[in-house]
């Protein structure tokens, strides 16, 4: 078949160009500090973690997140905080986690 580019094409090739940077965008915010229970951010105190946690934007559209949840968890004897937040503009939801208390040495 041979390669057209009418403008209809150019469209969903820029759709489909959004969708891989925005999946790419997502698993980078699941590598990053706080996206994964192996890598959580590290606070003082529990009272601060919805605060922080809101003002981690989207990664998607970089909307505004809610705090959906907040939850402790605890992985492999280290008590986590998990926050779920949901994007108040595309509605896509991912978890933050952290670890309360001093920052241990590695
Ligand atoms: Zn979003």
């Amino acid at each position: 078949m041979a390669k057209k580019s009418r403008p209809r094409t150019k469209q969903r090739e820029a759709a489909r160009t959004l969708e891989k940077l925005q999946s790419a965008r997502e698993r980078l915010f699941a590598l990053e500090a706080g996206g994964s229970p192996d890598r959580p951010l590290h606070v003082v105190s529990s009272a601060v973690v919805e605060t922080q946690a809101e003002s981690v934007p989207c990664p998607r559209c970089e909307g505004k997140h809610d705090v959906a949840e907040h939850v402790a968890v605890t992985l492999r004897g280290t008590r986590l905080r998990e926050a779920r937040l949901r994007c108040r503009q595309c509605g896509t939801t991912r978890s933050l986690w952290f670890r309360i208390g001093d920052a241990l040495p590695n």
